[in-house]
C-alpha cells in the first residue's frame, strides 16, 4: 500500500521537515511511513506529500505536513504512552502518534467523519488506536489519565477537564486563541502544579464544544 505514491515523494516531505527544523528522527520516521495520500479525499490524493492543509470532506481539513511534524515532536512521546486527541479529522494525527508505538484515544464531534474515520483506521490495521465520538472538550474520563493530551482544533480557552484529566507528569499541547489569532501552549503537569508555555502562532479550524466556541 506504502508503495502507490513513489518513495520519492515522500523522501521530499521527509527532507522539507528537516529543512524547516523538525529534528527528531522517530518522528520524520513516523511522516514518511504513514500513507497520508490515504487520509485524504481521493481527488487530492496526488498533493498528499506536500506540506499543505488539504480538504477532508464534511466542511474539516487534514493540518499540513510541517504542522502535525511540529506538534507531534513538541508532544515528546515514547513507546507504550497513553495520548487523548481531541479533533479526530482524517485520523492522519492518530495514525503518527499509533506508528510511534502510543495508544491513542482520540474523540471527533462529527457523527459521519467518526464513522468514516474509525473504518478507514481499522481497515488500515491500527489496532492501538480508539475512536470515539462526542465532544472532546469534555476529555474521556473513563480512561483518564493520560500521559499526553493534544487538541487539534482552535476554542477560546484550555478545556479545564482536560487539565484534569492530564497525568502527573503530562504534557497537553492545545492551540488557544480567537478565529484570526492562536497560539500553541503547552502544558506540564509537575508536583500538581501547572507550568505553561506559549508557542508558535498556528491557525487551526475551530473547537466547537461544552469548551469550545
Ligand atoms: N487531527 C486531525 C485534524 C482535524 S481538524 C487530522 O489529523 O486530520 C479538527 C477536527 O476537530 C475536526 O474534524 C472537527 O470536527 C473536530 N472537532 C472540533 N471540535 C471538537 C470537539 N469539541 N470534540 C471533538 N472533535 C472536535
Amino acid at each position: 500500500m506504502s508503495q502507490i505514491v513513489p518513495r520519492r515523494l515522500r523522501m521530499r516531505m521527509e527532507q522539507l521537515l528537516c529543512d524547516r527544523g523538525i529534528t527528531d528522527s522517530s518522528v520524520l520516521a513516523a511522516m514518511k511511513n504513514v500513507p497520508r495520500h490515504l487520509f485524504v479525499q481521493e481527488a487530492f490524493a496526488a498533493r498528499a506529500y506536500e506540506d499543505t492543509p488539504l480538504p477532508i470532506g464534511h466542511g474539516q481539513s487534514i493540518s499540513q505536513p510541517y504542522v502535525v511534524a511540529m506538534m507531534t515532536e513538541l508532544l515528546q512521546v515514547k513507546p507504550g504512552m497513553r495520548v487523548l486527541e481531541i479533533g479526530t479529522g482524517s485520523g492522519y494525527q492518530a495514525a503518527i502518534l499509533a506508528s510511534l508505538e502510543c495508544t491513542v484515544f482520540t474523540i471527533e464531534c462529527l457523527r459521519n467523519l467518526y464513522q468514516n474515520t474509525r473504518s478507514l483506521l481499522r481497515n488500515l490495521g491500527f489496532r492501538a488506536i480508539y475512536t470515539h465520538f462526542g465532544d472532546g472538550t469534555l476529555g474521556l474520563s473513563e480512561a483518564a489519565p493520560f500521559e499526553r493530551i493534544i487538541v487539534t482544533a482552535c476554542g477560546p480557552e484550555i478545556p479545564q477537564p482536560l487539565v484534569d484529566q492530564l497525568d502527573e507528569g503530562g504534557i497537553l499541547l492545545v492551540p488557544v486563541g480567537s478565529r484570526t489569532t492562536q497560539r500553541l501552549c503547552r502544558l506540564h503537569k509537575a508536583g500538581g502544579r501547572i507550568e505553561s508555555e506559549e508557542l508558535a502562532p498556528v491557525t487551526f479550524v475551530e473547537l466547537v464544544g461544552t469548551y469550545g466556541r
